[in-house]
């Protein structure tokens, strides 16, 4: 299952996810928002945006119940933010909470995020520069997905859930232990899974899983005794998730007026920072770069109910009171923090000024002043959309003005009325809008038929003729499929639009009725024929017996059956 989808039946269409969305991983198709794994990258800004909840997010906690199950040794890494999380009990009832949950041991990941601070020192005593920090999953994604080329300056260190991980299995090697991160983070889950350090991390859970799973047990945390602390040495990296914290962690000059180190937090700045790298970074040693505003104390999950400057605060305090006055204790022989980036570009295939053109004028932009470059569809400019509906991502019929403005014009009323069914396909003969009286004639109620092959819905044999003559056609047409509906359709092709109309005008209950008048006929001279032979044989027998022909009666008679069938009729 996908780490984030979207519920197709609770999405109501208003684009909101697009317009949100960094990278614009977001298609529209049938009208609903579909995530595209491959160009995600797990920020989780869409699903803070959606007014619907239609986002959800991959639940992994199964999996550490099965572990538990499995009496295996289960240790979850409690990233630093925690205290924001959590923010009215103390750290030691959470570790007992969790452990009521069958954790073996509870750990804090800002024991690596530490050393992970002091890699990056490390590569810059190497003679690296303008280093990008690697701790952020979702920057990373940005990078290796949209800027490969600025791969190189991405430090090549794992992230301190990773490094972590790395610690905890040589630390405790012999028990085998499954190590489960626990942290505000959607990118973590997508990290775990990267080809360069798959499953180092056996799950990665968001504290939102968590607080689930502690109401789905029951479990208070009040209610466990607040114990006398006894975490873990660590000097600064309890302030990681707080910007500016791994810079601080690593003792690299984080002052105001440091013209060696910058920290950029929010996607957006990262995106605009990234798009300008090779000016941008002159001077620099060493960049952190986070995805969320204000760094993780922001992150998707945390759903804290202290203010952003509040939970800085409390981090900070944390931190503070509990330095200790040295680096992490480190273990004999540490790991390998080290790991690669390997590019994996998105394809973004760039239609020809003629193709943006035609799906321009798809949406009635026909001129520069057409294009209002409103945004209501969720990209910044109509051409922006133009290309995304190039690239399969959108839709034409998202253009909002443009909807509106066909819905209140005339020639819409007149097409919303008209008892006639019309349809619009494009070129490739896809559905780009119907009426309802089509709806009605072929019974389509409920369907959803904007967006289908043509060929889906009917035989599009004249559609292809007219988009290859443009010259228009008309033609009976029985459709036994729609309950044997007959219709003449006339086909169209739209020189300005570069569309192929098609207007259907219903004949079945004329139909029915000239079958219903040619039974009758049947029925009426077969009759007929029978009252003249029973004629007949009684005017013969009153001839035989009066000496006269039957000669004027038969023609009478006869006339009578012509008029029945239609023919013409001598006087
Ligand atoms: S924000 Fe996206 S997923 Fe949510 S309702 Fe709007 S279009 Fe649908
Ligand atoms: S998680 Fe981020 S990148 Fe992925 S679809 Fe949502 S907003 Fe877009
Ligand atoms: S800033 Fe932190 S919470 Fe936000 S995406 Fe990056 S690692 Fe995750």
């Amino acid at each position: 299952m996908s780490i984030l989808s979207t519920i197709k039946t609770s999405c109501r269409d208003c684009y909101k996810c697009v317009r949100h969305c960094p990278v614009k991983a977001i298609r529209f198709s049938m009208g609903h928002a579909e995530i595209i794994d491959e160009r995600c990258i797990k920020d989780g800004r869409c699903v803070l945006v959606c007014p619907q909840d239609a986002k959800v997010i991959r639940n992994d906690t199964g999996i550490v119940k099965s572990f538990l199950k499995n009496k295996d040794f289960v240790i979850a890494s409690l990233a630093p933010s925690f205290v924001a999380a959590f923010p009215n009990i103390d750290p030691s009832q959470l570790f007992n909470a969790l452990k009521s949950l069958g954790f073996s041991l509870v750990r804090e990941t800002a024991e690596a995020a530490e050393l992970v601070a002091l890699e990056h020192a490390q590569l810059v005593k190497e003679g690296k520069k303008a280093i990008i920090t690697s701790s952020c999953p979702a920057i990373n994604a940005l990078i290796y997905k949209y800027y490969p080329q600025h791969i190189p300056y991405l430090a090549p260190v794992v992230s301190p859930m990773v490094a972590h991980a790395r610690l905890l299995k040589k630390e405790f090697k012999d028990e085998h232990p499954r190590v489960v991160f626990i942290g505000p983070c959607i990118a973590k889950k997508a990290e775990r899974e990267e080809n360069e350090i798959i499953d180092e991390v056996d799950v990665a859970l968001t504290f939102d899983e968590v607080k689930e799973w502690f109401a789905q047990e029951n479990i208070d945390l009040n209610q466990f005794p607040i114990e006398t602390e006894n975490l873990s040495s660590v000097q600064w990296a309890r302030a990681f998730p707080v910007e500016g914290g791994l810079l601080k962690t690593g003792d690299f000059d984080t002052g105001i007026l440091s013209q060696e180190s910058v920290v950029i937090t929010g996607i957006e700045r990262c995106q605009r920072f990234l798009e300008n790298f090779e000016n941008e970074k002159e001077g620099l040693k060493v960049i952190e770069m986070m995805s969320c505003e204000g760094g993780c104390i922001d992150g998707p999950l945390l759903k804290s109910p202290l203010s952003l400057y509040q939970r800085r605060r409390k981090i900070i305090e944390f931190s503070q009171k509990n330095a200790s006055s040295h680096h992490t204790k480190k273990i004999l022989e540490l790991p390998s923090l080290r790991r690669e980036f390997n590019p994996l570009p998105i394809p973004q295939p760039q239609p020809s000024e003629e193709e943006l053109r035609k799906i321009l004028n798809l949406t009635g932009k026909f001129t520069p002043q057409d294009e209002l470059n409103c945004g209501a569809c969720g990209y910044n400019t109509c051409r922006e959309k133009a290309i995304a509906v190039y690239q399969g991502l959108a839709e034409a019929e998202m253009c909002i003005p443009y909807m509106r403005a066909r819905a209140e014009s005339f020639s819409s009323f007149l097409i919303a009325v008209t008892p006639n069914g019309i349809i619009l396909v494009d070129e490739n003969l896809r559905i780009v809008d119907m009426n309802p009286a089509l709806r009605q004639i072929f019974d389509l109620k409920g369907r959803l038929m904007v967006g289908k092959m043509l060929d889906e819905f009917i035989d599009p044999s004249i559609f292809v003729e007219v988009r290859r003559t443009k010259k228009a056609v008309s033609q009976e047409i029985h459709y036994p499929q729609y309950n044997n509906v007959y219709v003449k359709l006339s086909v169209f092709y739209l020189e300005k639009s570069g569309l192929l109309m098609g207007v259907f005008v219903d004949l079945t209950k004329q139909k029915d009725q000239e079958q219903m008048m040619e039974e009758i006929r049947g029925k009426t001279l077969e009759k007929a024929q029978q009252v003249i032979t029973n004629q007949m044989l009684v005017a013969q027998e009153i001839a035989s017996l009066l000496g006269e022909t039957t000669a004027e009666t038969k023609s009478l008679l006869s006339k009578l059956m012509k008029i029945l069938r239609g023919e013409n009729v001598e006087e």
